[in-house]
């Protein structure tokens, strides 16, 4: 599965389990509904519905309409193995407009921005908006995440409501829609957490830190080795280990040897066994280095077994 789809199950999953407890307010709830309804490509008096490659969307769609009239909307799979709902009642679709404040003759689809209480509606319309109208790239390919609308009026208005939240939403107009991005992975970060995909923010910054030492190290070592790859995988599983013994027992922990190795490991990702060998107070050789880092991933592993232990 993408990363996008992933993402939207973090969220189908966060929602559900929000509104179910009670943590999420009603006025909350009634918004991510009418983001649902709002962002599809089709709502109106003429044509309402929506299609989805999640399951999980679908089902949300499909139960939305059911609580708002009584009845059970049109659902089917397309060849391409998408789902869609139709809501093929005309005074079905009414209900569901008046719902939400509209007529059904309105020229222009915009937000009801009256719909929305707190800054609690506002992550649930940013959540509702992402679950119908959204992707985001894989980080490991890049940082990008994306809404795509149909109408014009509605993408500004979505991108007014993203700027008030403190972020700085992109405009482009693609094949006839239109498309609102962020480019840049703190406001990716920052916009999974607005909406509560909590891990899915935390997976992609985890990702960027992989990827930014992965890139700091392979521009130097390209030019010294081609195992490049190799040897920074090395120093970071490295890297690892010293983060993990701190974090337990802390470096002083360690004898003062290793330590002062471990903190040089740290600091310079990029350094190879030599160059770390000559930054020591004391030089040592490569293979003098390679067997005190040797029996620093010992002492990790011992840790780590102690913890598994436990459990
Ligand atoms: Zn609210």
């Amino acid at each position: 599965m993408s990363f996008s789809h992933d993402v939207k199950s973090e969220l189908v999953a966060y929602s559900a389990e929000a509104r179910e407890s009670g943590q999420m307010k009603p006025c909350c709830m009634q918004t991510e509904t009418y983001a649902l309804f709002l962002f599809c490509r089709s709502f109106s008096a003429k044509e309402m519905g929506l299609k989805t490659e999640h399951k999980g969307i679908a089902d949300r769609y499909v139960s939305a309409v059911r609580e708002m009239t009584g009845h059970k909307p049109k659902r089917e799979k397309t060849a391409g193995g998408k789902y869609r709902v139709i809501v093929e009642d005309p005074v079905d679709r009414q209900a569901i407009l008046s719902e939400f404040g509209y007529s059904g003759n309105e020229v222009n689809r915009r937000l009801n921005t009256g719909i929305l209480q707190d800054e609690g509606c506002r992550s649930a319309l940013f959540r509702g908006a992402f679950l119908t109208a959204g992707t985001i790239t894989d980080p490991e390919k890049d940082y990008h995440m994306e809404f795509v609308l149909s109408t014009k009026s509605l993408c500004m208005d979505l991108c007014d409501l993203l700027t008030e939240a403190g972020l700085s939403p992109k405009y482009v107009q693609r094949n006839g829609a239109h498309v609102i991005y962020f480019k840049d992975s703190e406001s990716v970060e920052d916009l999974l957490t607005l909406m509560g995909a909590t891990s899915s923010s935390l997976e992609l910054m985890g990702t960027k830190m992989y990827k930014d030492m992965r890139n700091r190290v392979n521009r130097r070592l390209n030019f010294e080795n081609a195992n490049s790859t190799r040897t920074f995988d090395a120093a970071y599983r490295q890297i690892k280990a010293i983060e993990y013994i701190e974090q337990k027992r802390g470096l002083e922990s360690l004898p003062p040897e290793l330590r002062e190795l471990a903190k040089l490991r740290v600091e310079n990702a990029d350094y190879s066994l030599k160059e770390l060998g000559e930054n020591l107070s004391e030089p040592i050789s490569r293979s003098g280095v390679n067997h005190r880092l040797q029996k620093i991933m010992e002492v990790a592993n011992d840790l780590k077994l102690i913890e598994k232990n436990k459990h």
